[in-house]
């Protein structure tokens, strides 16, 4: 039977980032508690799984109250079938939720040869000719998403402080200043040399299979949205590393865990970023059928 979905403002969407992590456990950080796990929630595209509702503590919040946050394991993604209208399930989930300020962890290739493996990045902008193909809004007459903003600038300096604190060196973190683009495939598979090349020609730095239909997702519900991901590998053909994948997850899943869960403790819900003003109500007019229909 599904469970229901606890309202909260805040919500962690984890990714590859802190893959091999027992999340928030292994963190063993005191003030955070897991409320309930394992919960599977119904949506009208059917159910999404691996959700956890964790709370943290009234002496660690910036207004002194307990919060919870939903958190929802690699993306949603189903661990037996390759999925790509999963994220439209979990945007869904989060509109129910009243989720307003979202945070989204994985991991990235890099596209640019200054970008380098261990690099924790915050992107500014994206590329992604396919945007959502499963898109949740209820037609295109009630609503418009504008994309000027698609990353919060509020959530970024969020992550950008926390993760300074807590980024191993060699990486850097690079926040929006650094005006890091990241674009998508879909996948499973990854990236040609010659894709690649191609995005690598168009201004991508980064590219990874969650980012973009998240945020735009995210701007759907009206939601603000940032990507804490980091850099394990380049992409065919821009530069080469002696850096192994598999180390690089090791060294750095539970930095990039710890970095999520505190940026969910420090998130302010604030309105002040202009996120939510990108999604924009149409007077009901629009939606008049032209041929001698009745309004409303
Ligand atoms: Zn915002």
């Amino acid at each position: 039977m599904a469970d229901r979905i606890p309202e909260t403002p805040f919500a962690l969407i984890s990714g590859s980032a802190g893959w091999g992590v027992r999340f928030p456990d292994d963190l063993d950080q005191p003030g955070i508690a897991v409320v309930s796990r394992g919960l599977v929630f119904d949506t009208p595209w059917g159910a999404t799984d691996n959700w956890q509702l964790i709370e943290i503590a009234a002496d660690l919040t910036p207004d002194g109250k307990p919060r919870r946050f939903l958190n929802v394991f690699t993306h949603g993604w189903p661990l037996d079938a390759i999925d790509h209208s999963t994220h439209r399930r979990v945007a869904w989930v989060l509109q129910q939720a009243g989720a307003r300020k979202i945070v989204a962890d994985s991991t990235c290739g890099s596209l640019n040869k200054a970008l380098q493996p261990r690099d924790f990045i915050i992107p500014v902008d994206l590329i992604d000719f396919s945007q959502t193909q499963y898109s949740l809004l209820a037609g295109r007459f009630k609503h418009v998403c504008l994309s000027e903003q698609m990353f919060c600038p509020a959530l970024a300096t969020t992550l950008q402080t926390v993760a300074e604190k807590h980024w191993p060196a060699p990486g850097r973190v690079l926040g929006h200043g650094k005006q890091i683009v990241v674009t998508h495939d879909w996948g499973p598979r990854f990236a040609s040399r010659a894709e690649s090349r191609a995005f690598q020609l168009l201004g991508a730095d980064a590219i990874n299979q969650s980012i973009c239909p998240e945020a735009n997702s995210a701007r759907e519900i009206g939601a603000c949205f940032a990507s804490a991901s980091y850099v394990v590998c380049y992409e065919p053909g821009i530069a080469t590393a002696d850096d192994d994948i598999d180390a690089i997850h090791r060294d750095l899943a539970m930095p990039a865990s710890r970095i999520s869960l505190q940026a969910m403790v420090e998130a302010s819900l604030t309105d002040e970023c202009g996120c939510a003003r990108l999604r924009v109500q149409r007077p009901p007019d629009y939606a008049t059928v032209a041929q001698g229909g009745r309004r409303g």
